[in-house]
C-alpha cells in the first residue's frame, strides 16, 4: 500500500483508486520475475526428485549404468510432465480469464449505467469519498477499453495484459525440471560406486541450499529458513528412498 499524505492531491487520489497500480503492477510482476521464481521452484523438484531417484537406485547397490539409466529416464520423465502440466493449466487460465473478460465485456455494453454505478460502489468501498467515486467512475466508463480493463482488475482481480504463453511456460518447465534433475546425476557421468552416492549427495545438499536460497531472495522471505527447508525436504525425500532402495537391493539380488 501507498504511504501518501491524506491531502486529496491528484497523484494521492490516483494512488487510492488504483489508477496507478497498472504502471506499478506491471514492474512488479515482470514476466521476469514471475519465470525466475518459476524456474527456480521448478528446478527444485527436478533436483528433489533424481537426489532421490539416483540414491535409491544406487541404494539398492546398482551399478552405474543403471543409476544413470535410471537418472536420465526420470529427469525426461518428470520434465515431460512438468511441461504437460504448465501447458495444460496455462491454457486452463487463459480460458478462464478469457471468458470473464468477455462476460464483463458484455454487462458493460448491455447495462452502461449498472457498471459505472458498481464501479463507483466499488472505490468507495475501498475509500473513496463519494463525490469523487462518482466522478472517476464516469470517467473511465467513457471509454469501453478502460472501462473493461478496470472492471477486469477491480472487479474480477484480473490483470488483463498478464496473459501467459502456454508455450513458453512449457518450454520452461521441462527445462528448469531438467536442470535440477541434471545435478545429482552428474557424478555418475565420471565416477561410481561410494564415490558418485558422496558425490551426489553433496551436489544434491549444496543445490537444495542455493535453490532454496533463491527462493527465500525471490519471495522476500529468509533465506536462511528457506534454505534449510529446501535442504530437509531433499534430504528425507532422498533418505527414504534410499532407504527403500536398499531394502529392496538386498531382498531381490539374494
Ligand atoms: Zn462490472
Amino acid at each position: 500500500m501507498p504511504t501518501t499524505t491524506d491531502r486529496p492531491t491528484r497523484s494521492n487520489l490516483a494512488l487510492r483508486l488504483g489508477l496507478a497500480r497498472k504502471a506499478r503492477t506491471s514492474r512488479h510482476r515482470d514476466v521476469q520475475g514471475n519465470s525466475t521464481r518459476a524456474a527456480v521452484l521448478g528446478a527444485g523438484d527436478g533436483l528433489i526428485t533424481n537426489v532421490s531417484l539416483v540414491l535409491g537406485v544406487a541404494g539398492a547397490s546398482a551399478a552405474g549404468p543403471a543409476v544413470r539409466l535410471a537418472g536420465l529416464a526420470g529427469l525426461l520423465a518428470g520434465a515431460f510432465s512438468m511441461a504437460a502440466g504448465e501447458l495444460v493449466s496455462v491454457r486452463a487460465q487463459d480460458e478462464l480469464v478469457r471468458r470473464e473478460i468477455a462476460v464483463e465485456s458484455e454487462e458493460l455494453r448491455s447495462d452502461p449505467e449498472e457498471e459505472q454505478r458498481e464501479l463507483a460502489a466499488m472505490y468507495r468501498a475501498r475509500g473513496v469519498p463519494e463525490e469523487d467515486a462518482a466522478t472517476v467512475a464516469r470517467i473511465l466508463s467513457s471509454d469501453h477499453a478502460v472501462a473493461l480493463d478496470t472492471h477486469a482488475r477491480l472487479e474480477l482481480g484480473i490483470d488483463p495484459d498478464a496473459v501467459g504463453s502456454a508455450g513458453a511456460a512449457g518450454v520452461s518447465s521441462f527445462f528448469a525440471f531438467a536442470i535440477g534433475a541434471l545435478l545429482p546425476l552428474l557424478p555418475w557421468f565420471f565416477i561410481s560406486g561410494t564415490a558418485a552416492v558422496v558425490a551426489s549427495i553433496v551436489v544434491g545438499a549444496v543445490a537444495a541450499a542455493a535453490l532454496g536460497s533463491a527462493i527465500g531472495a525471490l519471495t522476500g522471505r529468509g533465506m536462511l529458513r528457506t534454505a534449510a527447508r529446501q535442504l530437509t525436504a531433499a534430504a528425507v525425500a532422498a533418505g527414504v528412498t534410499y532407504a527403500v532402495g536398499t531394502l529392496i537391493g538386498t531382498h531381490t539380488t539374494s
